[in-house]
């Protein structure tokens, strides 16, 4: 088998290659020939860690495999990142595993690619305001993917806690882009395409608050209680999200489906738009992809990153 350790990753992994696997991935869900596989995610009982698998096959890919890990509040005293996953690629063939890849990193450039595919396909033509509503670690991925694979003159971005806003300034300074923090009516007045990022458990962005034509990923929200957009916003926008299940219940419209605004015919794999089985945003004013972070993801950028590492010569192989 093939190890691709953590600290690599950053090395071989390109933001072109992720958007590349993700794109391909809900593709292949939407043709009926990748599924992801029920969701597990546990309370262990020890360290307050939440653990879970999230896996799938992608037959078109020959992708088969998961990603174990999850949350550990206390791993500051170990000098670790609290979110800890490892990503395990088996050969479909055969059953035997074939890799084990570093995911924390995976993680992130797969959740921002999985917004950049949904700005190219949703996003209003000649968007050039992107609003950024959240400004915690995912947050600079999201934007340096989102202006990679745009065509943003201008960044502005709200937080709930204002003083974690110079994350926002410095990568939009990195990018070389002028950033302006903003208050959310004018966010949603002047943004073409906002992404939210947070951990909200309420809704921060209202209906409102949003005006014009705009697409809105929606990706913080991946569990039960989680909450970032106003279910009236969500009931009166055209849905997009990774897969329909996983979304009505847990992710962002689970508000809405539980209210019984939106019903799941209203809600539209994005891998239908990219494979031309939906016009996509058509006529709508708003449209709204609700990220919630699938199994197949991990497996594609996985399964690229190994392809990377062993054409650099940079997979270690063990025997297992
Ligand atoms: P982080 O802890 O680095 O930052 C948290 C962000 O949420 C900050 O903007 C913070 O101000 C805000 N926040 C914190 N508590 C809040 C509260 N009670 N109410 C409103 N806002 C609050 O987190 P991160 O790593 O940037 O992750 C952000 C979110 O994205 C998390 O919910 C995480 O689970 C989710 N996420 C989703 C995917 C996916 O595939 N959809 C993948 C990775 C992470």
């Amino acid at each position: 088998m093939w190890v691709v350790p953590e600290k690599d990753i950053a090395g071989l992994m390109t933001p072109e290659a992720a958007f590349d696997a993700v794109e391909a991935v809900f593709a292949a869900m939407a043709r009926g020939d990748a599924y992801n596989f029920p969701v597990v995610r546990e309370a262990i009982g020890h360290e307050d860690a939440l653990y879970g698998f999230k896996g799938g096959f992608d037959a078109s890919g020959l992708t088969l495999g998961l990603k174990a890990g999850g949350y550990w509040p206390n791993n500051q005293k170990h000098d670790l990142i609290n979110h800890q996953s490892t990503i395990f690629l088996f050969d479909p063939d055969t059953g035997r595993v074939s890799a084990a890849v570093g995911g924390n990193l995976l993680t992130a450039l797969r959740t921002a690619a999985a917004s950049a595919v949904s700005s190219k396909y949703l996003a209003p033509k000649e968007a050039r305001v992107l609003g950024m509503v959240g400004a915690g670690h995912q947050s600079a991925f999201q934007m340096r993917a989102a202006i990679r694979f745009g065509n943003f003159e201008k960044v502005i971005g709200w937080n709930p806690h204002p003083e974690m806003l110079s994350r926002l300034a410095d990568t939009a300074a990195e990018l070389g882009l002028p950033f302006e923090a903003v208050e959310l009516d004018r966010l949603g007045a002047e943004a073409d395409v906002i992404i939210s990022i947070t951990s909200s458990f309420a809704p921060i962005l209202m209906s409102d608050h949003v005006k014009g034509p705009t697409h809105i990923a929606a990706m913080g929200t991946d569990t039960k209680g989680k909450q970032e957009l106003d279910p009236a916003l969500v009931a009166r926008a055209r849905l997009f999200t990774d897969e329909v299940a996983q979304s009505l219940s847990i992710g962002e419209f689970q508000h809405a489906a539980a209210q019984k605004t939106i019903s799941a015919e209203e809600v539209t794999a994005l891998g239908k738009v990219i494979i031309g089985d939906h016009e996509g945003r058509g006529d709508a004013e708003i449209t709204i992809f609700d990220g919630t972070g699938v199994g197949l993801q991990d497996l594609a950028v996985a399964a690229a990153v190994v392809d990377l590492a062993r054409q650099q010569g940079k997979a270690i192989e063990i025997g297992i």
